[in-house]
């Protein structure tokens, strides 16, 4: 069941000097999320995912296609339907924008007030919140005084008090050291898991990505370039730029500067062989390349895990007749992902 689904969605802000040309930040975005996902939305800044979830949350209207959110279609509702969709969506950001001036348990407690709840109510619901995300011994303390995984969980406890359904998370992480992001990022798991609240996550982090979301869409120029299953992404990215993107994270695939290495160092095709739970018997790719007579070292290599699937790639400098590596490597193609890295022949 979709929680979120957007159809043909653009949003085109108008040129800040006339005469010049419209700047189109989302371009005919289609997507669905389902109730209960963890969906990332990746992209180098200026992609258009901030845009994106300003529509989500209806913070700004869409200037063409549609969107729902719990089954209202958002495009066509007036302000004050608006605010009941918005009640039913939290936000967190990078700069977690907590009040400096009001203590931890005021602000958890401020949108409690704005709903109007009663101030008993207010206490226990805040004191459930603090407990839930760690902070109970806090609750007297400024954001000054908290460290930014702290201050992230003070954002996150506010932006669950009025019991959302989504959470929308726009680069939550980006301003906190690797050790804190995996806090936050459990934390935002255990927000998913036991409470049931779908997420969206907005982050040029793929590594985010990789620990926490179950589906993905990469974006690039406003326009979504690819989308689906973490696993798949990650493991078989179709798209030129998402292979960047992925190549960045995913253990085993060799940079730029260590393939150059790899050239300087071996004789040979560099072939990499990529691996992914659930493909035919591995060790028949050293058959194969030992039966045809072709000698082969290998030179690099990487497993991932995602949530507990497993891949990899290899890659192999692999030496014998062109022709013979040309038969064997589609042979073994046939069954797995082959890449030959550019550059063929190397001395
Ligand atoms: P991201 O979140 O991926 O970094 P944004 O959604 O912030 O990307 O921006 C996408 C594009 O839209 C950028 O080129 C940005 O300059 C432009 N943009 C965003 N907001 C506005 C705005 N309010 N007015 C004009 N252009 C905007």
């Amino acid at each position: 069941m979709p929680i979120v689904t957007l159809s043909n969605v653009s949003k085109t802000y108008p040129s800040p000097n006339s005469g010049g040309q419209e700047m189109v930040a989302v371009d005919d975005v289609t997507l669905e999320i389902e109730k209960g996902d963890v969906f990332g939305i990746i992209g180098y800044s200026g992609a258009g995912k901030s845009t994106l979830v300003r529509l989500i949350n209806a913070l700004e209207p869409a200037t063409g296609g549609t969107i729902t959110v719990d089954g209202v279609d958002i495009t066509a509702l007036r302000e004050r339907e608006l605010r009941k969709v918005r009640g039913g969506i939290g936000m967190i950001f990078q700069q977690f924008n907590l009040f400096s001036a009001q203590s931890v348990r005021a602000n958890v407690a401020y949108p409690l007030k704005l709903a109007g709840w009663a101030k008993t109510d207010i206490d226990a619901r805040v004191a459930e919140l603090l407990d839930f995300v760690g902070l109970s011994d806090k609750a007297k303390s400024y954001p000054e005084q908290l460290s930014g995984g702290q201050k992230q969980r003070v954002g996150i406890a506010r932006a669950l008090a009025t019991g959302p359904s989504i959470l929308l998370a726009d680069e939550a992480t980006s301003a906190l050291d690797p050790q804190t992001t995996h806090e936050v990022l459990d934390l935002l798991k255990r927000v998913n898991e036991e409470h049931g609240v779908t997420i969206v996550i907005i982050t040029h982090e793929m590594d985010v990505i990789q620990t926490i979301a179950t589906k993905v869409a990469v974006m690039e120029a406003g326009r979504v370039i690819e989308q689906g299953d973490v696993y798949e992404v990650f493991s078989a990215p179709q798209n030129h730029a998402s292979q960047r993107f992925v190549g960045t994270v995913v253990k085993g695939v060799p940079s730029p500067s260590e393939l150059a290495v790899l050239r300087e160092r071996h004789t040979g095709r560099l072939v990499t062989f990529s691996f992914r739970d659930g493909d035919s018997s591995q060790a028949q790719v050293f058959v194969d390349l030992a039966t045809a007579g072709l000698d082969f070292e290998l030179v690099y290599g990487g497993i991932n895990d995602i949530r507990g699937r497993a891949f990899g790639h290899l890659t192999l400098a692999i030496r014998g007749e062109n022709a013979t590596v040309d038969r064997v490597l589609a042979e073994i193609g046939a069954r797995i992902e082959v890449t030959e890295i550019a550059g063929e022949e190397t001395r």
